[in-house]
């Protein structure tokens, strides 16, 4: 089993501690979840404690931005309902006649947003392969005001060189304000606002929350003082997608163990992916630390550990014959979705919205904490 390196003392410590905050009435480590909707004026009709109402702030969800504001090392977050709702709030920051470019092969429902709703309302958007500054440059427009990144990219893997793209897009424009999706990196592996970008988004939903119970979202910005980031702050209250205390809280409790159990996922990930290369009926895998991903260097450059997530070929597969394949697994799960304990399987082309690029015979994988040796024979079983 390969051994990676641990987290930073920084981080171990912070994710080891997330949710605790002494109560000063009854002493509890841990914050409980505070559900009430609204806070009581004192006599002189202030708010003694900051909060006025529950869409607007709550100290559970204030313990979970603070502490990913922290962990991304930015200054100030918002979380949402789920990651798209996030998306949403950022997408709505916008005005009519703004444009935003996004990864050819962003996150399905991303561009389904774009597509199905804020382009009716004047929001224009294209698709570009961000693993190349060429293209960025040729697809840019005078009226970009956002640029997404997502990397390793869904569900095909693609490392962009945030650095290089990042520092390019600074030199020659300040217009455009910069989002990393960085969900399935996590700042375990990667943290984009040090290289430049000015917000990041999570699907909490993910490795943050780590158990498959929950949706969330969350957004970190660099600049607290920035306005478009004091729209999107703005937009989260008066829009009302909020995360709840409950889930705020469970994230936390997600998050207290992440840094172990994300170890050993991308430790069981690297032994799947390096015997996935060797089999016969598998054509191609793409993982970032195999030395046959395109950018290879790029990755060893830029993530920590190489993540948890794989996707591989089946050699002559269609989508009739992979899901054949898929019902012979007992350890996978056949789900889509990603980042919890237990490791999930999927056809993605016939998961995502239509038309699709993904290819038919790829098989999307998260891996989980099971035995490396059950999934590994589970996956043998399969391509048998
Ligand atoms: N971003 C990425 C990379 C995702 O994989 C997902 C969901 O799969 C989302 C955003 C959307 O998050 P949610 O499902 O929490 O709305």
């Amino acid at each position: 089993m390969p051994t990676l390196p641990s987290p930073s003392a920084k981080d171990l410590n912070l994710l080891a501690h997330a949710g605790c905050q002494t109560d000063a009435t009854h002493g509890t480590l841990v914050m409980p979840p505070y559900f009430s909707s609204t806070f009581e004026r004192a006599e002189d009709g202030s708010y003694p404690h900051g909060n006025v109402y529950g869409r607007g702030s709550n100290p559970t969800r204030q313990l979970f931005e603070k502490t990913m504001a922290e962990f991304e090392n930015g200054e100030e977050a918002a979380a949402f309902a789920s990651g798209t709702a996030a998306f949403h709030a950022v997408f709505s920051a916008l005005k009519s006649g703004d444009h935003v470019l996004l990864p050819d092969d962003v996150y399905h429902g991303t561009r389904v947003l774009l597509n199905d709703v804020m382009q009716h309302l004047g929001i224009k958007f294209s698709t570009v392969d961000t693993t190349s500054i060429n293209a960025i440059e040729q697809a840019l427009k005078p009226n970009t005001r956002l640029l997404i990144l997502e990397t390793p990219s869904n569900p095909l893997l693609k490392i962009t060189d945030l650095n290089a793209v990042i520092s390019f897009i600074k030199g020659i424009r300040d217009d455009i304000q910069i989002l990393v999706d960085n969900t399935w990196s996590t700042p375990l592996i990667t943290k984009p606002l040090d290289l430049g970008a000015d917000l990041v988004l999570h699907s909490v939903t993910k490795y943050l929350a780590g158990h498959s119970d929950l949706l969330g979202g969350v957004i970190v910005g660099h600049n607290a003082e920035d306005e478009f980031w004091q729209k999107v702050k703005m937009i989260q209250g008066v829009g009302g997608g909020i995360m709840d205390p409950f889930t705020a809280w469970l994230s936390l409790r997600g998050m207290r163990s992440m840094a172990v159990r994300f170890q050993r996922q991308c430790e069981n990930a690297i032994e799947i992916a390096e015997w996935l290369e060797s089999q016969e009926m598998v054509e191609r895998v793409f993982f970032p630390s195999l030395q046959s991903h395109e950018a290879f260097v790029v990755a060893q450059k830029q993530m920590y550990w190489p993540g948890a997530m794989l996707s591989f070929l089946i050699k002559d597969g269609n989508e009739a014959s992979c899901l054949q394949r898929l019902a012979k697994l007992t350890v996978f799960t056949k789900a889509t979705s990603l980042g919890g304990t237990e490791s999930l399987i999927e056809h993605r082309a016939s998961v995502e919205a239509q038309p699709t690029r993904t290819p038919q015979n790829l098989i999307r994988v998260s891996i989980g904490l099971e035995d490396v040796e059950s999934l590994k024979k589970d996956l043998a079983c399969m391509l048998k």
